[in-house]
């Protein structure tokens, strides 16, 4: 993992598991078309009830595997404490200056967790900065092009939903790697997971951990979203994604889907 080398897209998130549970699908479908992917957490997620420092950095690590990612940072900013001040914004613009990806996705901007919160503001402001000549950087001004939005409980406002039904085992595969946080799997069982959409329960031999309501593992929660995104637009699983800006089309016909 050269810590220079550039990116396609960049995902950028509060802890450890934000991004493989928000958008570890389209990352995975993006690996599989060729592109080069990376992440940069910001927090080794130590406040996390369940799993220490170590156990979690290990965990993200196994993860970036599952998911075939070039690179994977850690600015190490405090978790739960995500402060959106100059020093953040230059440490994650540093991070995008190194690796210069096209695209950047970062957590919507209204959140519940006010890590993530800030985190969607410290990005937005870092890939701008990034781009400033002047800005007390390393390297040469660099801008991406587009920045996603992601959310995993918001209902509303999409702009666009990505098929991931051929990407959604690999992605429980990927949470999965965060034992510490969602439980023990049983080994040799992820691949029964999505043979049935209801063989998801299968997947937890010990966890739920109450930290969802009781007996509710975050693989149910995972496959009710990205089926229910999924029905939205005809397949199996999807994710969802917003943008700011309009989204030219050129030619309406060459869409998927159907109207009527
Ligand atoms: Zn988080």
């Amino acid at each position: 993992m050269a810590e220079t080398e550039t990116l396609d897209v960049l995902a950028i998130a509060a802890h450890p598991d934000d991004i493989e549970i928000t958008c570890g699908g389209f990352l995975i479908k993006m690996v599989e078309m060729g592109r080069k992917v990376g992440v940069l957490d910001l927090t080794r997620g130590e406040m996390g009830t369940y799993g220490d420092k170590e156990t979690r950095l290990a965990e993200a690590a196994e993860a970036a595997g599952v998911i075939g990612l070039t690179s994977r940072e850690n600015v190490g900013l405090p978790d739960s404490a995500v402060e959106i001040n100059q020093a953040n914004k230059l440490a994650i613009a540093q991070a995008i200056r190194a690796t210069q990806p096209e695209m950047v996705i970062l957590p919507h901007w209204e959140q519940r967790h006010p890590d993530h919160l800030a985190c969607s503001r410290l990005g937005y402001d870092a890939c701008f900065l990034a781009g400033l000549k002047k800005a007390d950087l390393e390297g040469e001004p660099f801008r991406p092009r587009r920045i996603l939005y992601v959310s995993y409980f918001r209902n509303t406002d999409y702009s666009f939903l990505v098929d991931i039904s051929d990407q959604f085992e690999k992605k429980c595969r990927a949470v999965a790697a965060y034992q510490s946080q969602f439980g023990k799997t049983r080994s040799g069982k992820v691949k029964d997971l999505v043979k049935s959409t209801l063989n998801v329960y299968d997947m937890v031999e010990s966890g739920g951990k109450n930290i969802f309501q009781p007996g509710v593992t975050i693989y149910d929660l995972m496959h009710t979203r990205a089926h229910q995104l999924g029905q939205l637009i005809g397949v199996n699983y999807a994710e969802a994604y917003t943008v700011k800006e309009q989204i030219r089309i050129d030619d309406p016909l060459s869409l998927p889907g159907r109207s009527i």
